[in-house]
């Protein structure tokens, strides 16, 4: 789901120091296991970009600029990504901090080179040579004016702060919720309804006890299927307490910092500063789209959360009237409801789908379609889990990326699913693109909705690896924001249809088939709960733009805009608090999910009943995946459809309407 990796188009060259650097398609050389070795090569690595920044600006004129500027920005690749993955999955704590703490200073770098009245004049002067050029020079321009260069000099000097003071307060933001240590401690009574599998492989303490922490699977496993009210209730309230007021009043300095930001370049809000750089373009388009989401999504929501009120009535045996459903109740009814109406067991699907088979599922998928093949590979890793993969050409056999997957949880890694370049591709120099695909799946196999997340993350993945550009900037890593999921969330798909999920039995001959009739009360139990998950992430997106627009209390703004919702607000909860997207570059962006998701159902329309279809993948290999951000988003997808782009199959969607 997310991609925090991504960063604002930059820079980077090709110097002696670089010669330490792994060759073009290598696997990463270096895994660490102390933060001093880190530190030492990000001094080495900041010393090499440094100088490819000294180097440029001390020419004039813009000839020679973008090459200039693609060789700068590998430098800076080769120097930052390793550490910004690494500050925040390394096993070894000391490590992630010596990487956090490269992290903070190239950043500070990166400002610093934007504010660059001679590098700004250099691009400025460039005669572009073709359209993709003519774009780079556009996007590096108009980063340039976001970070301030053409202020007066006081501003420039108090942005720059503001830049880096926000980026500390994110750092700690996230920290606080990576380093959490709360232990939320059931007795195997509470435990009632909880998957025998799941418990098993839990830690207990000397009474028998059941500690669980507050990661992903562990909590949705809990909260699907634990028969307690109680039990949900008090893992609900420990979980949304997460990151607690330490992160609430990070976040009051960070919408502080941000609107101070927003007046500098004389914008009203931050929403107003950040939006002028995505597609949507302005607050109010996103305002209306979500009000949009609200009025389709807000009657089936309704409808859906009376259905789980009845269900629950019957359970615990209460007259209908009599019985509240309440947040904590709502993923365990859904599952319910869902068993009972269309007999789906999300947790005995994992038999279906071994983790080292979906993984070999995805390949074959990929293969089918883009005609490339991933092999497994030896190479170092970081963690004994993570699997290396090398991508060829599948016709020539040609070397074209490598990826490391990294899929399972353990103490001290990100939460959630993610994509991040360690090299993104640039024909200009001959690179390849190497990428790493972050998750926190169950090992024991996936649900259905796991193979989703994998699908979803492998999408960004590919569209990492496929990049097939001139410039490394402009590559996959600097796509709209609210573009960027489009291509992931259109992949979700490939785990949904009968035609792509019988390709597993090439893969698995020994595991159990899921059959056609199957997948279809999957499909319909996926749909219900459609209206309460658009109308959640309505309620996501709308306090980000609240907070965006009018930055105020961020618990008063959530508990307003919670409270409004059919099921409230739960006193002394506290989502906000552990709400990472909005300190990072989700920040009035959030709606981005869904205004990507318009983007890829219409994408998807293409691909019609033949989701394996060689010819349709070429064309969206070459129109979307390949391209990166040669073009306007618009435009790449206009092109993609033959036709202008719309909203209907998406709004269809949501109201069942299709
Ligand atoms: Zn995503």
């Amino acid at each position: 789901m997310n991609l925090r990796f991504l960063q604002a188009a930059a820079l980077a060259a090709a110097s002696p120091l670089l010669a330490l650097a792994a060759s073009p398609g290598a696997p990463l050389a270096t895994m660490y296991s102390e933060g001093a070795a880190l530190t030492r090569d990000c001094d080495r690595g900041f010393a090499s970009v440094r100088q490819a920044i000294d180097q440029m600006a001390a020419r004039t004129g813009g000839a020679g600029i973008f090459a200039e500027w693609n060789r700068m920005f590998i430098r800076l690749e080769d120097a930052t990504n390793v550490p910004e993955l690494f500050a925040v999955i390394h096993p070894v704590k000391e490590v992630r901090d010596a990487a956090e703490a490269c992290e903070a200073r190239f950043k500070k770098l990166q400002t610093e080179m934007k504010q660059d009245e001679r590098l700004f004049a250099r691009v400025k002067a460039a005669t572009p040579a073709n359209a993709h050029e003519a774009k780079l020079q556009r996007d590096l321009l108009r980063d340039f004016e976001d970070s301030g260069v053409a202020l007066p000099p006081d501003k420039r000097a108090r942005a720059k702060e503001l830049f880096e003071k926000i980026e500390g307060h994110r750092q700690s933001f996230e920290r606080n919720i990576r380093d959490d240590k709360t232990r939320v401690v059931f007795t195997p009574a509470e435990m009632e309804g909880v998957p025998e599998g799941f418990l098993k492989s839990r830690k207990r303490d000397d009474a028998g006890n059941y500690v669980l922490g507050l990661d992903g699977p562990t909590y949705t496993s809990v909260m699907a299927n634990a028969k307690s009210e109680a039990t949900r209730e008090r893992y609900y309230r420990a979980r949304f307490r997460q990151g607690g007021e330490a992160n609430l009043e990070e976040l009051r300095q960070v919408y502080g910092l941000r609107q101070e930001l927003a007046a500098l370049y004389g914008k009203p809000s931050f929403a107003d500063y950040r939006l002028a750089s995505r597609m949507a373009g302005k607050p109010d388009t996103v305002n209306k789209f979500l009000s949009d989401v609200k009025a389709a999504a807000g009657p089936v929501e309704r409808r859906e959360l009376e259905v789980l009120r009845e269900a629950k009535a019957a359970e615990i045996g209460k007259p209908l009237a009599e019985t509240k459903l309440n947040w904590w109740d709502v993923s365990y009814y859904t599952e319910r409801v869902r068993r009972a109406r269309y007999d789906v067991d999300q947790e005995k699907l994992r038999a279906y789908f071994p983790a080292d088979k979906s993984v070999e599922f995805v390949f074959l998928v990929v293969e089918r379609l883009y005609g490339i093949k991933f092999k497994a590979a030896e190479a170092p890793v970081w963690h004994p889990d993570v699997r290396y993969y090398e991508m060829f050409d599948a016709r020539t056999g040609k070397y074209l990326a490598n990826t490391y997957l990294d899929l399972f949880p353990r103490d001290g890694k990100r939460q959630g699913a993610f994509a991040a370049p360690l090299r993104t591709a640039s024909t200009a120099t001959g690179r390849t693109p190497s990428g790493a695909l972050v998750a926190n799946l169950d090992r024991r196999g996936f649900n259905q909705r796991e193979l989703e997340t994998l699908l979803h993350e492998f999408g960004h993945v590919l569209n990492l690896l496929l990049s097939n550009v001139e410039y490394a900037p402009q590559a996959f890593t600097t796509v709209k924001w609210d573009f960027v999921e489009a291509p992931s969330q259109m992949f979700e798909e490939w785990a949904r249809r009968p035609q792509t999920l019988g390709l597993f039995k090439e893969v698995c001959r020994d595991c159990p088939q899921i059959t056609v009739e199957q997948i279809g009360r999957i499909e319909e139990a996926r749909r219900f709960g459609m209206g309460m998950g658009y109308a959640r992430q309505q309620l996501l997106a709308a306090f980000d733009m609240e907070l965006a627009q009018r930055p105020g209390d961020p618990l008063a703004a959530w508990r307003k805009i919670e409270s409004e919702s059919p099921l409230g607000h739960v006193e002394g909860t506290m989502f906000p608090a552990a709400f990472q997207h909005i300190v990072n570059e989700y920040g009035a962006g959030y709606y981005g999910y869904m205004w990507s998701r318009v983007i890829a159902r219409d994408l998807l329309s293409q691909f019609g009943d033949d989701l394996l279809d060689p010819k349709v993948g070429a064309r969206y290999r070459a129109a979307i995946l390949g391209a990166g951000n040669e073009a306007e988003e618009t435009e790449m997808v206009r092109k993609f459809l033959g036709r202008e782009p719309n909203s209907d199959a998406f709004f269809a969607e949501i109201t069942g309407k299709s």
